[in-house]
């Protein structure tokens, strides 16, 4: 009985001393900005059918953080003690996804709520049920409570709860202070925190970005000495992390942030042994500044942006130092770009995956430049019907305003596809010559028809 006892009295004393859990500052309705008013019909659905079937239910994350600093919520999670199967049992159309983790998606219309059950905090790996010689369930490492449930988010800003049950705001972590303060703090000791998933590197850059925070100190240290232990993440994860970052309408703040924490040269590695062995750095960085305003603009304009345009752009610089290389050894040009984009592609896909739709699409890019500067009257108005015409000549201009070649070509492409009838015939028959601003290092002049493969 003793023993027992004393063992009892261990894991009691454990579990205080390892997992202090935090209590909450409560601010009640009239203490805090947020009404429901600023929910979507489909989120406070939910919150009311969980609320009334009896079970705890809150708003978290996110949606609360994107209200307090004056912006849209882009969806709403919702985050309650019922259990997934029971969360199915009150909404008509919802489904449970993930496997280990099961987390339900709620319906209306064209709106998903993503209702999770309080989670754990602990090695996500190994979560399962700790039983006692007894059988007694100790903790299951699963579900957990909402105190364990706020330490396990990523970033204070990203932890606050509104009780549905009492309109209060439910702040474990200091996050009001840090929305105030505009600073990013992860939640726990950093490095621990992103050696854990290291993706939460990406996500820093990306909140900052997006919030115009600012990185607290101690979350920003480790990040500059643990970048490359974003290679142990699964490349197809990085890869939708990567088009948040510069696919959402901050990706000029988003290179930024990703260059000043040395995350640029971690996830575009070979860009960057590139930008090292040829000479014109600047221009390789308006390149890439000009691409992301450029898309940034789209996006306030309600444009389509696709990810190939930006990938083909990160990955122009190593692209064009590959095919230089290989016409240095005497490749004609277009093989030369052909084997250049081949070898990019295939050692970035080590990093970021690139589905083959986008790819396919970055190839065409990167194929048609040499073709747009070096202009065949004769083949132009075909190539104006290409379907990949109206991208490549977008690049082709960028590559202009950088510096990286000298313009011409652009504006009379510009012209081509503005002109009538009579004005192309006159544009046809005196297209100018074009060709790099200074030849690359120590290669011989191009031979005349560079390119021309079509
Ligand atoms: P966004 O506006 O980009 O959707 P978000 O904060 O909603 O921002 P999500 O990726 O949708 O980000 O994640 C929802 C919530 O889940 C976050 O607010 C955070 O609390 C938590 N979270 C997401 N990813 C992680 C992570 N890698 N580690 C810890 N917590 C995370
Ligand atoms: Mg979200």
């Amino acid at each position: 009985m003793l023993r027992k006892l004393s063992g009892y009295m261990t894991r009691l004393f454990d579990r205080s001393s390892s997992d202090a859990l935090p209590v909450p500052h409560i601010h009640s309705r009239e203490h805090h900005p947020i009404s429901r008013k600023q929910f979507s019909r489909a989120a406070l659905d939910v919150l009311y059918g969980l609320h009334k079937a009896g079970f705890d239910a809150y708003l978290v994350g996110g949606c609360l953080r994107d209200i307090l600093t004056g912006s849209q919520p882009k969806d709403f999670d919702v985050v309650t003690n019922a259990r997934p199967e029971e969360v199915q049992k009150l909404f008509r159309r919802c489904r449970i996804i993930g496997r280990r983790f099961k987390i339900v998606h709620v319906y209306f219309g064209r709106d998903v709520i993503e209702v999770a059950t309080f989670r754990a905090l602990g090695n996500e790996e190994h979560a399962q049920k700790q039983v006692s010689d007894e059988g007694m369930i100790l903790r299951d490492n699963v579900y957990g409570s909402i105190e364990e449930d706020a330490l396990r988010r990523d970033f204070t800003v990203n932890a606050l709860y509104y009780n549905i049950a009492n309109f209060a705001l439910y702040d474990f972590v200091d996050s009001l202070r840090d929305i105030e303060a505009r600073q990013l703090r992860l939640i726990g000791d950093p490095a621990t925190r992103y050696r854990e998933d290291p993706v939460r590197m990406i996500r820093a850059a990306r909140f900052a970005a997006k919030l115009d925070f600012d990185l607290e100190p101690a979350t920003e240290k480790p990040i500059h000495e643990l970048g490359t232990t974003l290679y142990s993440v699964p490349p197809a994860r990085l890869f939708d992390e990567v088009l948040k970052l510069f696919l959402s309408g901050h990706a000029r703040a988003s290179l930024t942030r990703v260059q000043q924490l040395g995350l640029m040269e971690v996830l575009f590695p070979d860009t960057r042994r590139a930008l090292h062995d040829s000479p014109p750095k600047d221009v390789w960085q308006r390149l890439f500044e000009q691409a992301c305003d450029n898309t940034d603009r789209r996006i306030a304009q309600d444009k389509p942006v696709t990810p190939a345009f930006l990938y083909g752009v990160f990955l122009w610089p190593d692209v064009q130092a590959r095919r230089a290389k290989h016409m240095e050894h005497g490749m004609p040009p277009a093989p030369a770009m052909n084997k250049a984009a081949g070898q990019a592609l295939q050692e970035q896909l080590a990093v970021t995956s690139i589905p083959k739709r986008f790819s396919l699409v970055m190839r065409e890019i990167w194929d048609l430049q040499p073709r747009l500067e070096q202009i065949q009257p004769r083949r132009a108005e075909r190539l104006l019907d290409h379907p990949r015409f109206r991208a490549a000549y977008d690049f082709l201009l960028l590559r202009e305003q950088a510096g990286e070649i000298k313009p011409g070509a652009g504006d009379w492409w510009t012209r081509l596809q503005e002109a009538g009838h009579d004005e192309r015939q006159k544009l046809l028959s005196q297209a100018p010559a074009s060709g790099k601003r200074k030849p690359r290092r120590r290669r011989k002049r191009k031979p005349s028809g560079d390119g021309n493969h079509g």
